[in-house]
């Protein structure tokens, strides 16, 4: 196996074609997989992502960025590699990043759920001879809900509050969580208010071609009636922010809330198991539609998922060392390093 990409300082670099993805520091050429902030830095000159991410990259990075985008499946050239974006099904606009180079396919797939979910292109299958993953939830006692099961939970949640004189209070990401939680909400229930830092990105989605449900951003003015659903950011949690909302019931939605004792801790009413990323049983299919002889496995629990593939898989694979962080509990956004 060549080095096709391999990790460098600034992040993984592909030498042939002088393009790194996903950089923690500034390069000339950035391919960006999405654009949650570990994976999209500030201060490179040239940026190219998938063209349905483009405004949300844009509004991540700021107006003076300069970036490129490229419908998913279309090919480029450079030096000999080939190279195209392909749906990961993480957020709007993310991508996997295929470069082959005499003959020989690598997929640098950054952050992916098999999952269903309605704001983003599906995950798309991409054959490789190496295959770079993460494994964020890269144990067997990760398995997510089906869809409408969790939905209907989440609305039977939020009309039950309703009934009891309670708000209901959903802490999510602001990029990609909220607007897939939102996509699922049964709107004859009640009102949908947003934090501002959630409302921005429902309107960068909705700038972006997606149908989001109507959502009001809550101001010093606007207060949400009783009963109504908000979606905010987990910072809120205990501010006086979230205070005003009482009385009002308050749930986690992320892959962690599979882990009770996260849930107790942190003292949720409730905890929804939503997560952007694979479950145990995924990250094996999508190893295994890749077809790759190769694995490459970062952030997570990427010994433990390493191994397995190797031992029971029979399948080539080691340990890749990013800057990546996959989901968090303890902060409001991808990108901050405090993983519990
Ligand atoms: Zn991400
Ligand atoms: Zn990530």
């Amino acid at each position: 196996m060549s080095n096709l990409i391999f990790p460098t300082d600034k992040g993984l670099y592909c030498q042939v074609a002088d393009v790194y993805v996903d950089p923690w520091r500034a390069v000339d050429r950035a391919i960006i997989t999405h654009a949650h902030s570990d994976h999209a830095r500030w201060g490179s000159a040239q940026y190219l992502c998938a063209a349905p991410g483009e405004k949300v990259l844009q509004y991540r990075l700021g107006e003076t960025a300069r970036i490129e985008s490229m419908p998913y499946g279309q090919s480029f050239e450079i030096n000999g590699v080939k190279i195209s974006l392909h749906p990961a099904g993480h957020i709007l606009g993310s991508a996997q990043a295929r470069f082959e180079y005499k003959g020989e396919v690598w997929v640098v797939s950054g952050d992916y759920k098999l999952n269903p979910d309605s704001t983003c292109e599906p995950f798309e299958p991409v054959k490789c001879d190496t295959f770079i993953t993460e494994s964020t939830f890269g144990l067997p006692i990760y398995k997510w809900p089906e869809r409408e099961e969790l939905f209907a939970e989440i609305n039977a949640w939020w009309s039950k509050n309703k009934s009891e004189g309670r708000n209901s209070l959903i802490l999510c990401y602001a990029l990609g969580k909220a607007q897939r939680i939102l996509s699922g909400l049964d709107m004859s229930i009640g009102p949908v208010y947003t934090h501002g830092a959630v409302e921005v990105l429902n309107e960068v989605y909705r700038q972006s071609g997606q149908n989001l449900a109507k959502t009001t951003r809550i101001q010093q003015d606007v207060k949400p009636e009783l009963g109504s659903m908000i979606l905010a950011p987990p910072s809120v949690q205990n501010s006086p922010w979230q205070r005003k909302l009482q009385p009002v019931a308050v749930a986690f939605a992320s892959g962690w809330m599979q882990v009770r004792g996260i849930r107790r801790r942190r003292s949720y009413d409730k905890g929804f198991i939503l997560s952007d990323h694979c479950d145990w049983n995924s990250l094996l299919t999508a190893v295994k539609l890749s077809e790759a002889s190769n694995v490459l496995v970062t952030h997570g629990y990427s010994d433990i998922f390493s191994k397995y593939l190797k031992t029971e898989m029979g399948i080539e694979s080691s340990i890749l060392s990013t800057h990546y962080v996959g989901e968090l509990v303890s902060e409001q956004e991808e990108g901050v390093e405090v993983q519990e």
